[in-house]
């Protein structure tokens, strides 16, 4: 294999810029300087590079909620970037306006003859960079877009036959036979921040300027980069261990990384080349084990660009002939499903965790899924789109692909038949209840037996725990074993309308 070199890097299939005067890099979902794809192209190819981010009105006016931990995480981690620019001799320009006529609009004010920036995979992203590509192209100035945010993206690993990967395993082994040292080179960004153009104290709009307000967010978790770097840090002395531990939301067995991945505030080069030179060097399982669910970003991601209907439909065609109850009585039970209150506790304590920290255990996300498909008949897109708003770390592909999973509908989902109980899956997962009793402190004192069934509880132990069914805690929304049967029926058009087809 040849020594990984900048001239013969990975992203041999990048565009190759000429020569530029004056450039700009648009940072969107890479809100770092370290090991950066666009940046550093931007840096090579132009003398003077100008660097924009756009809080972009066309995202922001939809959101539902003006306290969101997302907008506060972008604006910090665009703080803490601004600040690393000023410290290299260069500045970030902070616009809040619709990316389609900003970027243009800069362009001319610059006087830039290139843009470069990361790919994003999601079609709405896709479309507006075609439209800002077309009016740029119109000025004469080149968009480049690069690889950045996956290990590999859109069509490098394909099946034998040319097709891309729907079936996680034989995607996640093609990937593990391509990877080496060689797709996992940094881009040494900031080695050549000279170029960047010696414009300082450029102002930038505060959250409330943008209609926004401050969250609990910082009370968990710090952004920018070094936030990244500190989160990953801590990770690094548990990998080993997360095999046996990622499972289990009372314990800190997963690296809490999603949202610096969602954001880039960390490379994802450097997070898979730890890993896989953990695994290399010591054997160790965890850190093999976490490198899978890199490969599942990557895997989600290919699976938006290939399929991007996806976002609407079910994967599987036949999984929309499912009827799923819309009625006032799902809407009261969705309801309850998303404040923390159906009676069941791991699916209430899971809610809890969401509405309090914008963050869920990903094992959750597996059973509240389950739940609100499986137990209460409610389609998958009203989960998906209650997680998008909620999450700090809401992904299109990872979410689209997390809730067609649980809802059987996915590429490489769990079968239909396949029914969490949720009650076992408490026992199983939160044994000693330690997650509960956090989130639904209601039910603090009931014994590690019965605190995942409060239902079940014998009345002199509810008594004794000061729980009152109904009153101080929700008796069960629905039977599980009742709901189960209903499912399967529900699920059973499926097979019909695939004998059909
Ligand atoms: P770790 O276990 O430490 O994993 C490391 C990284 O791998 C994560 O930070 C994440 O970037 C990636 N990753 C892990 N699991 C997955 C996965 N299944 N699919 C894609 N990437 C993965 N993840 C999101 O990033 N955004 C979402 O909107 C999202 N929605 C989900 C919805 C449902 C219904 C389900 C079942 C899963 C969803 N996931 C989503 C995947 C997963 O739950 C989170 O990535 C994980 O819980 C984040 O915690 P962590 O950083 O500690 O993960």
């Amino acid at each position: 294999m040849p020594a990984p070199t900048l001239q013969n890097h990975p992203l041999s299939t990048q565009p190759r810029p000429s020569q530029y005067a004056t450039g700009l890099m648009w940072f969107r979902r890479d809100l770092r300087t370290h090991d950066n794809a666009a940046l550093f192209y931007a840096l090579k190819h132009c003398k003077q590079v100008h660097c924009v981010f756009v809080f972009d009105k066309t995202i922001l006016d939809k959101l539902p909620n003006k306290a969101d931990r997302r907008v506060e995480f972008i604006w910090e981690s665009c703080m803490a970037l601004k600040s690393k620019l000023q410290s290299f001799g260069g500045d970030l320009h902070l616009l809040h306006a619709h990316a389609e006529q900003a970027i243009p609009a800069l362009v001319k004010k610059l006087g830039a003859q290139a843009v470069f920036t990361n790919k994003d995979y999601e079609p709405a992203a896709i479309s507006r960079d075609a439209e800002v590509a077309n009016t740029l192209k119109n000025e004469g100035v080149e968009l480049f877009r690069f690889k950045d945010q996956a290990i590999f993206e859109e069509d490098e690993v394909l099946t034998q036959g040319g097709k891309f990967f729907s079936v996680f395993t034989p995607y996640k082994n093609a990937c593990l036979k391509k990877l080496d040292e060689f797709h996992l080179t940094p881009y040494p960004s900031e080695a050549r921040m000279g170029a960047l153009s010696p414009v300082n104290n450029l102002p930038a709009p505060t959250l409330e300027d943008m209609g926004f307000e401050r969250t609990n967010l910082l009370d968990m978790i710090k952004p920018g980069e070094e936030g990244a770097l500190d989160a990953f840090e801590d990770f690094l002395d548990r990998i080993d261990k997360y095999k046996d531990k990622r499972d289990f939301p009372a314990i800190k067995g997963v690296s809490y990384l999603s949202v610096h991945n969602r954001f880039g505030t960390i490379s994802i080069r450097r997070l898979a080349k730890a890993a896989y030179d953990r695994f290399r060097t010591s054997g160790s399982e965890g850190a093999m084990g976490w490198l899978n669910e890199l490969i599942w970003r990557d895997f989600y991601f290919q699976i938006i660009f290939h399929r991007p209907d996806a976002a609407q439909h079910a994967f599987k065609p036949e999984y929309d002939h499912i009827q799923w109850d819309s009625d006032e009585k799902a809407k009261k039970l969705f309801k309850a499903w998303c404040d923390g209150k159906t009676g069941y506790p791991l699916v209430d304590a899971a809610q809890r965790q969401l509405n309090q920290t914008g963050f869920m255990h990903n094992r959750l996300r597996m059973v509240t899924a389950s739940f609100l498909t499986k137990d209460l008949g409610i389609d998958w897109r009203w989960g998906e789109q209650y997680f998008a708003d909620h999450l700090n770390d809401f992904d299109l592909s990872a979410n689209n692909g997390g809730w067609q999973w649980a809802a059987s509908s996915g590429c490489d989902a769990q079968p239909y038949f396949r029914i969490f109980n949720p009650h076992s899956q408490s026992e199983k997962f939160d044994p000693d209840g330690k997650f509960i009793r956090k989130y639904c402190p209601e039910l603090a004192k009931l014994s590690n037996k019965h605190i995942h069934n409060p239902a079940e509880c014998p009345p002199f132990e509810l008594q004794m725990a000061g729980v009152v069914l109904g009153q101080t805690y929700p008796r069960p929304v629905v039977e599980h074993d009742v709901a189960r049967k209903k499912t399967l029926e529900r699920y059973a058009v499926v097979k019909k309308a695939k004998v059909e087809e």
